[in-house]
């Protein structure tokens, strides 16, 4: 039997996105079994429409003028371990809230995604640009991505090797875009294991609040305490949350490039035999300050990597603002900044 698809017309995603802004989408359904999903491809397919998958709505941009076709908001939940000695396999369904899974894995004293606490969003996304924060990204911890292969409806899965991870990127977000909708993430966590304290920045909280041995309960206390100092976790309350986090992705440079003059004082890490540069730095340097305004949007108080929301935004202005930042840095450092929301939809540019 068929399985049924209740499919609404013209409903606004602003709603559904962390930054509030965008029109609506032609057509939308919520998926909350993989039996639906399936059907929800042969329903766009049938009717020759495009086919986003929509999350938490965290990491994408939809135009002014909506998205034209079928919007799947995926809803499938379900956190299921599986212990061996050393370790546990956790498998999370795609529609999971990703935090709660980060919580229950601090919770029972499982180490490997602690330092990703309070990121938002859902679970099947986080593969996609590989999700990561504090010195940690999924890449490490994930064994196997589950998806369907949205042009023959048929079920495939990824070990981590093939899923071909990078710095924010893998396979999905690159040849692949677009090609598989990720229905769980099985992640292998090590039972009672030391928590990652990789990140100068976590050091310095503990050692400042004298704790000598933190525990994985710890960490994600104290990652989610910095995070929502610079408005990096979501809260009603905090109008500079209204984001997508992180609008731009920290660039990697070759040694001689990182080695020009102008960027002397720029904060780097290590990216193999590359030099990950911090975006946040070069839009600060090229004259964009926290707290900068561009009508209804501008930069976050808390951090020159957040564009936000102020309130009545459009995704035009956004889309402006982002531009401006791009070329001002173009101009002053000779560095390409990349976006890191999936712009949705045909934006006015
Ligand atoms: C305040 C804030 C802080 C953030 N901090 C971080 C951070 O520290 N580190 C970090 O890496 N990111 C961060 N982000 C970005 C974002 O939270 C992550 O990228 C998150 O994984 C996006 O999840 P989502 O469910 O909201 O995805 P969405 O925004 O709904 O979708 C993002 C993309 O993934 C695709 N997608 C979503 N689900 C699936 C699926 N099941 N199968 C196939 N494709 C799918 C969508 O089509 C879209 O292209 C932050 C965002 C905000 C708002």
């Amino acid at each position: 039997m068929t399985p049924r698809l209740v499919v609404l017309e013209g409903v606004p995603l602003a709603p559904l996105t962390t930054l509030g802004v965008g029109g609506a989408a032609r057509h939308y359904v919520r998926i909350g079994k993989p039996e639906q999903l399936v059907a929800a491809l042969g329903w766009a397919a049938d009717r020759g429409q495009e086919l986003l998958v929509l999350g938490g709505g965290s990491n994408v941009l939809v135009s002014d003028a909506g998205f034209a076709g079928l919007v799947v908001h995926l809803a499938i939940g379900g956190i299921e371990f599986e212990s061996s000695c050393e370790s546990t396999d956790v498998t999370v369904g795609a529609g999971e809230v990703f935090d709660r899974f980060v919580a229950s894995a601090a919770a029972r004293n499982l180490a490997g995604v602690e330092c990703l606490s309070g990121i938002p969003g859902l679970t099947g996304a986080t593969p996609i640009q590989n999700v990561g924060a504090y010195g940690q990204d999924v890449s490490e911890s994930i064994v196997r991505v589950s998806a369907v292969d949205r042009a023959t409806a048929e079920a495939i899965s990824f070990e981590n090797a093939e899923c071909e991870f990078g710095y924010r990127d893998s396979r999905f977000k690159r040849d692949d875009r677009d090609r598989y909708v990720v229905t769980t993430v099985t992640f292998r966590l090590s039972n009672g294991g030391r928590p990652a304290i990789r990140y100068p920045e976590l050091a310095a909280y503990f050692e400042s609040a004298a704790i000598a041995s933190p525990s994985l309960s710890d960490v994600r206390d104290a990652v989610i305490s910095i995070r929502r100092r610079k408005a990096m976790v979501i809260d009603e309350s905090d109008p500079d949350s209204r984001s997508a986090g992180s609008f731009f992705t920290n660039p990697i440079l070759t040694l001689e490039e990182a080695a020009l003059a102008e960027l002397t004082g720029a904060p780097r890490f290590p990216a193999g035999d590359m030099v990950k540069i911090s975006a946040a730095w070069l839009i600060e340097h090229a004259g964009f300050a926290k707290g900068h305004v561009a009508g209804n949007v501008g930069i976050s108080t808390k951090h020159a990597l957040a564009i936000v929301n102020r309130g009545g935004g459009t995704a035009r202005e956004i889309v402006a603002l982002a531009a401006e930042i791009q070329g001002a840095v173009r101009d002053r450092f000779g560095v390409e900044l990349v976006p890191e929301p999936v712009y949705v939809g045909e934006h006015e540019r």
